[in-house]
């Protein structure tokens, strides 16, 4: 076994920030319940208010025009978006949702339940990282009511464009509402809700150096009014009355330091980011291993590549024991042993996706981590037992 850690699995979980850190340690003295009315209670209240300003600020939303609502985690605020609109909706024939073939389970799970209730789901193809507009036109039917499509796919980098997907289905069906799960792209990628046309975005802490336990949604002002979402965790009416619970007051305060933390360093990081993407991508190649690129737009922090008749988790553990962490997909369904569906609908065959791996890097790797993997990768390439196609 190795002391070093090569941490490369970034899109499953960030290390703590020392901005983070620090807010959290600060949060701890603070155990007042943010919905007392006493002192003790107002500076709690005081701290989930500044962390909501904080992420709103990054979200780059204009005073009033929506609202942040905290929730436990990223599946969380996207189930709170699809159930809670679902549930809210008035026209009886308003069945038909819109979504892509590779989104992450929280969005995908639960839009399968949906369906079980009858509603219609239809899953538009993502095929080389790309949506598929034409399909999506042909989608377009007075019975959409929503629209929940991923702004920066989990396994694979791919980079959706959402403004031209959502515009296409407001221009049609001006009351459609629009959900954009930004778990991947938040901090990563420059966007506002106007920028994207999202109605709602989800975000979870723990991808941007914030500590597990924590998300948000924000909610469009307009949604609130015209109450098109309603709450499905019902109590004491915290979060404007969207998500019962006493705030995780600590995490929260994290949460907000933590964007605002990546927000100051915001250009630094992308040059870095973009600069490893390069380098990892090369070093990859000249491995002779196929580097799985999303067609046309992607971001810098997450590659997926195929081994050569590997199975992924046999490097990965093979890597594991040389102090390198990677991802044989999502961290979320690497426990069901089937082989990605997002793989799949990027164009993988059934044998390639079995045997792609995930890197994803954050601001903390340097071109060492890099190097560290690549030699790692063809130790293990010569001296792994290859399987059967
Ligand atoms: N959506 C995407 C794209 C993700 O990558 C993840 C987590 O990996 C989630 C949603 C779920 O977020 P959380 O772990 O906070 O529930």
């Amino acid at each position: 076994m190795t002391e070093r850690t090569v941490y490369l699995d970034n899109s499953a979980t960030t290390p703590l920030s020392e901005a983070a850190r620090a807010a959290m340690l600060a949060a701890m003295d603070s155990y007042g319940n943010p919905s007392s009315l006493h002192t003790l209670g107002q500076q709690s209240e005081q701290l989930v208010r500044h962390a909501r300003e904080q992420l709103l600020g990054c979200l780059g939303v204009r005073p009033r025009q929506g609202t942040l609502v905290f929730t436990s985690c990223g599946t969380e605020a996207t189930a709170l978006a699809l159930f809670g609109t679902a549930y809210a909706k008035a026209r009886r024939d308003a069945t038909r949702i819109l979504t892509t073939d590779s989104e992450h389970p929280a969005t995908a799970r639960a839009l399968d339940a949906l369906e079980k209730n009858g509603f219609e789901i239809v899953r538009i193809p993502t095929v080389g990282g790309v949506l598929d507009t034409d399909a999506l036109c042909a989608a377009l039917d007075r019975r959409i009511f929503l629209a929940s499509f991923m702004l920066v796919n989990n396994e694979t980098g791919a980079l959706y464009r959402l403004k031209e997907a959502f515009s296409l289905i407001k221009r049609a069906y001006p009351d459609a509402i629009t959900h954009c799960d930004a778990v991947q792209g938040f901090m990563r990628v420059r966007f506002t809700p106007q920028s994207l046309g999202a109605d709602m975005i989800s975000l979870s802490a723990h991808k941007i150096h914030a500590p597990k336990g924590v998300g948000a949604l924000y909610i469009d002002g307009e949604l609130l009014k015209r109450k098109k979402i309603v709450p499905y965790l019902v109590g004491g009416g915290q979060e404007s009355g969207m998500r019962s619970g006493t705030e995780n007051v600590i995490g929260i305060s994290a949460f907000g330091a933590a964007a605002e933390d990546m927000n100051c360093r915001r250009e630094q990081t992308e040059q870095k980011l973009s600069a490893l993407y390069e380098y990892a991508s090369k070093g990859l190649e000249k491995l002779e291993l196929t580097v799985n690129r999303p067609r046309e737009a992607h971001v810098s922090h997450i590659i997926n590549f195929t081994l050569p008749d590997i199975k992924s988790e046999t490097m990965l553990h093979y890597l594991s024991a040389d102090g390198i962490y990677v991802s044989s997909g999502s961290a979320c369904s690497s426990h069901s042993g089937a082989p990605s569906s997002t793989l799949m609908a990027f164009g993988l065959t059934p044998h390639m996706a079995d045997c792609s791996l995930r890197i994803s890097f954050s601001e903390y790797n340097t071109a060492a981590d890099i190097d560290a993997l690549c030699k790692s990768l063809r130790n293990g390439l010569e001296g792994l037992v290859r399987i059967k196609r």
